[in-house]
């Protein structure tokens, strides 16, 4: 796919959501940028969650995050332990351990 064909994407105003994959219309999408200031727009390009997704990550539950982090040994154990234990402490969902 060349630049001409990215162009055209862009004039389409239609994104995908990074959590679920849906195309929705940038109008009903929210911007979601990596490092967090979407203030800051030179030279970056903006990743974009759906409402849906958006919503939920605003309702996830930050407490104790910190505490498990440092249970879990964050910046001491190898990555592989902290993950490991951090998945113990959670006790939830499968940490995401990098792409492919
Ligand atoms: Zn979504």
């Amino acid at each position: 796919m060349g630049f001409r064909d990215r162009c055209h994407r862009d004039a389409d105003a239609e994104v995908t959501c990074i959590a679920c994959g849906e195309t929705v219309s940038r109008s009903d999408a929210r911007e979601y940028d990596k490092y967090g200031d979407r203030w800051d727009r030179d030279g970056k390009s903006f990743e974009y969650l759906c409402k849906p997704c958006d919503g939920e990550c605003c309702h996830v539950d930050r407490t104790g995050l910190e505490d498990r982090l440092e249970a879990a040994g964050a910046g001491i154990a190898s990555r592989g332990e902290f993950l490991r234990r951090y998945h113990d402490l959670a006790g939830g969902e499968r940490p995401r351990t990098g792409r492919r």
